[in-house]
């Protein structure tokens, strides 16, 4: 692929989905000005880092939740008479 545009038409190739675009509708990225992505294909990539970035913070939480179920249960305060049936509670409505 090539950064120069078309020089009949004026317009160059998204480097994501390979359309040819009009060379001011692309978004040329930082460190490699080469590279021109359309706007249709930079919204697509927004919304898939917005999920890479929702999977990475359900899996730390899944994580800390797990952590402190397993220190709860070392210490074993959900025997206890008070706060066992309230950690208990909490356990059951978790999402993991
Ligand atoms: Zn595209």
């Amino acid at each position: 692929m090539t950064a120069d545009p078309d020089a009949a038409t004026g317009e160059s190739r998204c480097w994501c989905c390979g359309r040819e675009t009009a060379e001011d509708a692309l978004v040329r990225l930082g460190s490699h000005p080469e590279v021109g992505i359309c706007v249709n294909c930079v919204h697509f990539l927004r919304r898939k880092a917005r999920d890479l970035q929702a999977t990475a913070m359900r899996q730390r939480l899944r994580g800390a939740a797990e952590s402190a179920r397993r220190e709860v249960m070392a210490r074993g305060w959900h025997d206890r008479p008070v706060i066992g049936p309230v950690l208990r509670w909490i356990n059951q409505r978790l999402p993991w």
